[in-house]
């Protein structure tokens, strides 16, 4: 059976020219900073950031961890959105691990932290709190319907950050999908940003890992949190050699996914019973509700699985399908079709 798979843009397997590239990999200990590969994908990652260095990772999580445990002490505190990833599925790592208090705020819809939340949260100087150190932001924000953070928005809350003498880290797993929607240079996007992590496992296509950018200095640090935390990688290379491939042939067709997301969304807003705002789809996620007497969610979501068509039922109630490399607009098509069938 033909199965259309929706449920993560992690499920990508590497292309063609990433297994070749992973096969011919010319590697070193990385530990020792010996890894060419490595070295070269941490420099084109920064290059493309707009930071002075880079630190290649094993995932997402650990790139957010590391960048938290570089810039807080134990008893410090982190503001950042009660839907972002780091708070939510991260496994409290940074309070875990690290002694990181975190201070939640309300996300809007499209995934910021309102400027005057952020500044209501910051702590004064007094013996009762903790200091307040950090803003970690989320871009494209996942939760949220996968919405990117412009630069306007991202401009205000470094200069808010600045006043207060705070340092801010991007989540930005996918801001390369980001910078496609705004098409804007991606190191716009992270300009304001002591640290950002960039996910290429995702949309990107890679296998396995993530990068963290940010100063010489930032990344010094960060490479001795990594290692503590058991991330020192040996002939790494074999995996950034399909980074550096992800980040040349994969960065330019995510509008490709975009398209195909908001076709998806299109048709799925007007089968009966589906609540969607198709203009709320700005990137490669997109998150619904079905309200039907005729069927649950994890009901529908099991015979849209059963025809092919499979996607993540998410907290209660909400179904979300996340467009990638693997799927085309006739895989949409085909989709739409099942879900027709099912919801008419
Ligand atoms: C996937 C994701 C992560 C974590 O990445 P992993 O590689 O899965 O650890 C972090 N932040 C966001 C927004 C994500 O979507």
């Amino acid at each position: 059976m033909r199965v259309v798979d929706l449920r993560s843009d992690t499920l990508t397997r590497p292309t063609a020219s990433m297994s070749r590239a992973m096969a011919e990999a010319d590697v070193g200990d990385d530990v020792f900073g010996e890894d060419p590969t490595v070295n070269r994908l941490e420099e084109m990652a920064a290059d493309r950031m707009g930071k002075a260095a880079a630190l290649f990772v094993t995932s997402g999580t650990m790139g957010n961890l590391v960048s938290l445990l570089v810039h807080c002490a134990r008893g410090e505190e982190i503001i950042l959105g009660g839907s972002a990833h780091t708070y939510f599925f991260e496994q409290g790592g940074s309070a875990a691990v690290g002694g990181i208090h975190p201070r939640t705020l309300t996300n809007q819809t499209d995934g910021k932290l309102a400027l005057a939340d952020i500044e209501a949260a910051i702590r004064p100087d007094n013996v009762h709190f903790p200091r307040t150190r950090l803003i970690v932001l989320e871009n494209t924000h996942n939760l949220c319907n996968g919405h990117p953070l412009d630069t306007d928005y991202m401009k205000a809350v470094g200069a808010l950050a600045r006043r207060h003498g705070l340092k801010i880290h991007v989540d930005g797993a996918r801001i390369f999908n980001a910078a496609a929607a705004l098409d804007v240079p991606v190191a716009t996007l992270a300009s304001e940003a002591d640290s950002v992590s960039f996910c290429l496992s995702k949309g990107l296509g890679a296998p396995v890992g993530s990068v963290l950018c940010g100063s010489q200095d930032f990344i010094s640090e960060a490479r001795r949190a990594r290692k503590i935390l058991g991330g020192g990688m040996r002939q790494a290379g074999v995996l950034a050699a399909a980074g550096i491939v992800a980040l040349e042939e994969m960065v330019e067709r995510l509008a490709d996914d975009h398209a195909n997301a908001r076709r998806l969304a299109e048709g799925l807003a007007e089968m009966p019973g589906v609540s969607l705002d198709p203009d709320q789809i700005r990137t490669n996620i997109v998150y619904f509700e079905v309200n039907r007497p005729d069927m649950t969610t994890p009901e529908l979501v099991q015979r849209l699985d059963d025809k092919g068509a499979r996607m993540l039922p998410v907290g209660t109630g909400r179904i979300r399908a996340v467009t990638h490399y693997h799927i085309s607009s006739e895989d949409i098509e085909y989709v739409l079709g099942i879900a027709a069938n099912i919801l008419k």
